[in-house]
């Protein structure tokens, strides 16, 4: 055991990184391949290829017996913690700050060749003590922004990094003779690669389940929420009107003669299109309004706590707001309207009911000429025309 651990420590401990970073970047890239890829993946990378490096040459220069010219493990490590505030930057989304930092990296990269190896080596703990500081704030924010425990895990490696190698850098000159700071650096830079292989890879996983369960409930094209996402969404507020007999009122909405847009203009028209509408319907609906996209060209707005008619008031203003003007999309005026079903209903809801009510208005509204809001409340049916409200049945 003796043999194994004073001996070859160094090359089982450089096996372990390079086994770390190749399980990890497998996983990455096999994650990368079926989504778009995470941000900051190229520069991670290229952060986790140097970082092999820097432990190849570290390797070299305790074991082989060569003497290097210049310390060239302490010049990667420069290099290597300013790639990662660039990475962190890149996965925030946060590009400013690169050529203040990188001007540290040049003058730190360069004192190599003209300070001796101790000194070096305090210049080498303070650089990348600024540096992980960085990082640590990166990371940190984009952890409590997104409420991504795998940047939590970079930035409490990189807040090691910022506190030790500064002392590792004062034990080194102050504690002259003594190996304690240089090995208080390698257990802390091991400890943080660690970690920082572990975060990023859990914040990569973090983020496709998240991406995964968006896909679920979330619309692509529109971003509003799908069915399923509707079902979810309503599920408080339908509970809420059933125990306190409260109204609920639907709106189904569709865009008259689609089949004519996408014909006379192309599908990727007909899709900013779409869109459009959706902007338009969600900007007039309130917070607690539930919107979806239930089908190509057709919208359901689910209105908690809210009598027929005022979701009619609401129909009609949204109406007048897609027909009032031609939408414009790439430079090109495209007049569009939409014909509305309102229903309500009382106390418990059956959404699929509901939906059924509004779309039997919807089809009132298109066969009384479409451009027009049309209702249904218990038996009666209410039809409004363009130019003001009447009544059918
Ligand atoms: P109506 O006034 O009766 O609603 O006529 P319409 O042409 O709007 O209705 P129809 O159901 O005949 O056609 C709907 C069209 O919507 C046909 C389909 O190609 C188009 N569509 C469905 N989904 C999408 C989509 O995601 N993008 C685009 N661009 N078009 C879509
Ligand atoms: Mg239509
Ligand atoms: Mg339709």
């Amino acid at each position: 055991m003796e043999q194994i651990s004073t001996n070859n420590w160094a090359y089982m401990h450089f096996a372990l990184i390079f086994s770390i970073t190749c399980a990890q970047m497998l996983v990455v890239y096999t994650l990368a391949e079926s989504s778009k890829p995470p941000a900051g993946l190229g520069l991670y990378t290229v952060y986790f290829m140097a970082s092999l490096l820097q432990w190849i040459a570290l390797t070299l220069q305790q074991n082989s017996g060569v003497e290097m010219g210049v310390d060239l493990p302490s010049v990667i490590a420069i290099l290597n913690s300013y790639i990662l505030v660039m990475a962190a930057g890149q996965r925030v989304g946060i590009p400013r700050g690169r050529t203040l930092l990188g001007a540290v990296c040049l003058a730190a990269c360069l004192s190599v060749f003209f300070l001796p190896r101790k000194t070096m080596f305090l210049i080498e703990a303070l650089a990348v003590g600024v540096f992980f500081a960085t990082v640590a704030g990166l990371s940190g924010w984009r952890c409590w922004r997104q409420r991504n425990v795998g940047d939590g895990i970079i930035a409490s490696a990189a807040l090691l990094m910022t506190l030790a190698m500064p002392l590792a850098g004062y034990y080194v000159v102050a504690d002259s003779g003594s190996a304690r700071g240089e090995n208080l650096a390698f257990a802390v830079y091991t400890v943080a690669y660690s970690l920082i292989a572990i975060g990023f890879l859990a914040s990569v996983l973090i983020e496709y389940q998240h991406h995964l369960s968006h896909l679920a409930t979330e619309d692509p094209l529109t971003r509003l929420l799908n069915r399923r996402g509707l079902e979810d969404a309503l599920q408080v507020s339908m509970a809420h009107a059933r125990r306190h007999d409260l109204p609920t009122s639907a709106i189904m909405v569709d865009i008259d003669h689609f089949k004519q847009v996408n014909d006379s203009f192309s599908h990727e028209i007909g899709d900013h299109v779409i869109r459009q509408v959706a902007e338009v319907i969600s900007r007039l609906c309130r917070s607690s309004d539930v919107v979806a996209r239930t089908g190509g060209e057709e919208f359901l707005v689910v209105l908690p706590d809210t009598e027929l008619n005022s979701a009619r008031v609401l129909a009609e203003r949204i109406r007048e707001a897609i027909g009032e003007r031609p939408l414009l999309v790439d430079f090109q005026r495209i007049a569009v309207t939409v014909s509305l079903g309102v229903a309500s209903s009382n106390g418990l809801v059956d959404l699929d009911h509901l939906t059924q009510e509004a779309d039997r208005a919807l089809y009132l509204a298109k066969r009384g000429g479409r451009n027009r809001v049309a209702s249904v409340e218990s038996r009666r049916v209410h039809l409004s025309t363009a130019n003001g409200p009447g009544s059918a049945s």
